[in-house]
């Protein structure tokens, strides 16, 4: 089953600047599914229009929709669209800095019953446990690794069904990309939560995905299995620097 469907999506910012030029993708329930592409291509303003977050930016949704479950919400507020499940890890880690490690947790349960907290931070304390023994510390003198891993453990507080990454390699040393990749790969196979992962680092979002999609200029140019794109000649000279 397609936990999420955006179909023909048209997105323009302050009115003018079109960005998202009909793109469609589906993701499968329970699945990693990988949205890679250069700088600029709009894979950012493709998880915002899936949030809702889109419209705190001047941006707008012009044509398609965006299907939840079946459902159209595309025209669903932020926050009914977290208590919907939907969860999104902005790029940059914006942690609150000067909060605690365990208050940033605490606010990623805002949508749950108070009774699921004490589960909840076990449970991100078990993929986490440098964030358990820094969780009195202030967000904002964690690495850049440790904040990465609070975005994400913070967003696992709000219980989500479907999670969007931003760039979670971002500036991070390979050994640690390697460690917060396994790390989402364990949160999908044990949470059973489906993951839209947008990335740079195409292999490694394709080492952890069972699908791919490459956008360039605002449209899908691209998809297949990771394997096949893995295998692609053009995905390897322009993805993976193999050319
Ligand atoms: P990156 O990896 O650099 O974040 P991306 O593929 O995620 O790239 P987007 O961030 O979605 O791309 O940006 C796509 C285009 O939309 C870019 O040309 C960018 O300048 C433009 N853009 C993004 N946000 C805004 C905004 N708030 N207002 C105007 N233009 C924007």
């Amino acid at each position: 089953m397609d936990l999420l469907k955006i179909e023909n999506l048209e997105v323009v910012y302050n009115d003018v600047i079109l960005v998202l030029k009909g793109l469609s993708l589906k993701a499968r329930q329970g699945r990693i599914t990988a949205l890679l592409g250069p700088n600029g291509a709009g894979k950012s303003t493709t998880l915002k229009a899936v949030s809702g977050l889109i419209r705190t930016e001047d941006g707008e949704i012009t044509e398609g929709s965006v299907l939840y479950q079946d459902r159209p919400i595309h025209k669903s507020l932020p926050e009914r669209i977290v208590r919907d499940g939907i969860f999104q890890v902005m790029e940059g880690r914006r942690v609150f800095v000067d909060l605690s490690v365990e208050e940033n947790l605490r606010c990623g349960g805002f949508t749950r019953p108070s009774s699921e907290y004490p589960e909840s931070l076990a449970k991100v304390y078990a993929y986490f446990p440098r964030l358990q023994e820094r969780r009195k510390q202030l967000a904002g003198y964690l690495s850049g690794g440790e904040q990465q891993m609070l975005a994400i453990g913070r967003a696992l507080m709000a219980k989500p069904k479907l999670l969007l990454l931003d760039e979670p390699s971002l500036g991070l040393a390979p050994l640690l990309v390697e460690e917060i990749f396994t790390i989402v790969q364990r949160v999908n196979q044990e949470e059973g939560v489906t993951i839209l992962l947008v990335e740079q680092n195409a292999r490694a979002a394709l080492s952890i995905a069972q699908h791919g999609y490459i956008m360039e200029n605002g449209r899908i140019v691209m998809d297949g299995t990771s394997e096949s794109l893995l295998n692609n000649p053009d995905v390897q000279e322009f993805y993976l620097g193999l050319g």
